[in-house]
């Protein structure tokens, strides 16, 4: 891990420097519950390496997103979600992104409208 290239909020969460409500963790990748939850399960799932958004992914990282796509599936049973949940992520500014590490929200354990705002 590049801790010069992790200096996100995320990165502070992936190196332990601030605390967070980790429910997976692996060599790749860490699952945390959200700050600010959005619904009752609200969890993000992030890569351990810093890539900036889905936008900047490279072919060469093909493995660790679908590891990801499993650790989603793998939280959101353990989290009890059998009716149903929701994956996003939010790529730049008009996407609504704040934090610049890539990172998927889970949500689940309500109906959750559609289309998002
Ligand atoms: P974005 O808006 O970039 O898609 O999502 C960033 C998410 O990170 C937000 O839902 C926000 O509540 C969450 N978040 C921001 N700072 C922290 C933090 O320090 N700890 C945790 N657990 N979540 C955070």
């Amino acid at each position: 891990m590049d801790n010069a290239a992790n200096d996100t909020i995320f990165g502070k969460i992936i190196r332990k420097e601030i605390p967070a409500d980790i429910v997976y963790e692996d060599d790749q990748c860490l699952a945390f519950r959200d700050i600010n939850p959005q619904a009752p399960v609200h969890l993000l799932v992030i890569p351990k390496v810093r890539i900036e958004s889905l936008e900047t992914a490279t072919s060469e990282q093909g493995a660790l997103l679908g590891h990801l796509m499993i650790v989603i599936q793998k939280v959101a049973a353990e989290a009890g979600l059998k009716n149903g949940y929701r994956v996003v992520t939010n790529i730049g500014a008009e996407g609504g992104q704040t934090v610049p590490h890539l990172h998927f929200h889970l949500l689940g354990g309500r109906n959750l409208s559609w289309p998002p705002g």
